[in-house]
């Protein structure tokens, strides 16, 4: 596997997209590979992050509501 294609992977790979044999090519690329290590842990924790924030901007329907519920009632 070459840079490029290992770089191409990345996205896929941690989408869970890849096929097992494709994944183990690619592991072993960026284990021998600096530069798509780099790229690939850096992607790696934008999409963390990406999960993190999600997470917690999910929206606490059942909040609002109750808060609602109290407002009418208070
Ligand atoms: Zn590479």
């Amino acid at each position: 596997m070459d840079c490029q294609t290992a770089i191409n992977m990345i996205d896929p790979y941690l989408d869970g997209e890849l096929e097992k044999e494709i994944c183990l090519e690619f592991q072993k690329h960026v284990d021998g590979c600096p530069s798509c290590r780099t790229q690939f842990r850096s992607s790696k924790k934008s999409v963390n992050l990406m999960q993190l924030v999600f997470s917690d901007s999910a929206p606490p329907a059942d909040m609002k509501h109750k808060l609602m519920d109290k407002l009418r009632s208070g």
